[in-house]
């Protein structure tokens, strides 16, 4: 059999083989296969793919490949709605949460500092980071293609920006996500949400300048740390500075520092 694939937007990129200019690839084979398999065998990972089309119409992963098929292959097109359904990906997501790999660490931090909800599991193996994608219905972000290329994972990203501020941008202008940004609303350390506790519950706790200076406290409900607008200000700004750009009318002004700073 030969099929000839055109694969747009950036998806040449992420071939394994080597496509004609126009990002053609003719792909011979003896072999019968759904399209999902036979796409994921020159290198592109299901989960980088919104639209397939052959012959105009639409068609599923589990579609059998013939002799002579002409299959356009699309990236997604910006802002991606993860919680509609499509013939692609059937099942949605209740919301946009993510689960971040090691290989883009950084990452996961930037995102709870935005207030993104994110998993990022200590010491997790490629199964438990695609299982957990699975069962918490969240989309999966990583340099790793073969991980991707895992059944159960439907949601997911493989990481195209190198430095972890741009990687922050990837994921917000990919998902539409630039005007839901809420940072420093959660915990940098666990992922809990922030909430406000009374200096006179905590002050306890606090070295002496810190409890002179300021007076507006939130804690984490899980981890129990306290953070406070202070003394780090300016390494927080030098973060929120990649929000310039994407920072929504509601931005939450206060930073936030750790107790333990
Ligand atoms: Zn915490």
């Amino acid at each position: 059999m030969t099929i000839t694939f055109i694969f747009h937007g950036d998806l040449p990129g992420l071939l394994s083989v080597k496509p004609d200019h126009n990002g053609v690839v003719r792909h011979t084979t003896y072999r019968r296969a759904s399209i999902k398999d036979m796409i994921e065998s020159l290198g592109v990972p299901h989960t980088e793919i919104q639209v397939l089309r052959l012959r105009g119409d639409k068609i599923s992963f589990e579609y059998i490949v013939q002799d002579q098929d002409r299959i356009e292959v699309y990236p997604p097109t910006p802002p991606c709605d993860v919680c509609k359904p499509s013939i692609l990906c059937p099942d949605p997501l209740d919301s946009v949460r993510f689960v971040v790999d090691i290989n883009v660490g950084k990452l996961a931090a930037l995102l709870r500092m935005a207030g993104f909800d994110t998993a990022f599991p200590a010491n997790a193996t490629d199964n438990e980071l695609a299982a957990l994608s699975h069962t918490e219905k969240r989309i999966l972000l990583t340099r790793d293609t073969s991980l991707l290329k895992r059944k159960i994972v439907t949601h997911g990203r493989l990481i195209r920006a190198i430095e972890p501020e741009n990687q922050l941008k990837e994921v917000l202008w990919l998902y539409g996500q630039k005007n839901q940004l809420q940072p420093f609303s959660r915990c940098l350390c666990c992922n809990e949400k922030l909430v406000p506790v009374k200096k006179k519950e905590i002050e306890h706790r606090l070295l002496p300048l810190t409890k002179k200076y300021y007076h507006d406290f939130h804690q984490c409900t899980k981890c129990d740390k306290i953070f406070w607008a202070g003394s780090h200000r300016e390494n927080m700004e030098k973060y929120l500075r990649i929000f310039e750009d994407i920072k929504p009318e509601n931005a939450v002004n206060e930073l936030f520092n750790q107790e333990t700073d």
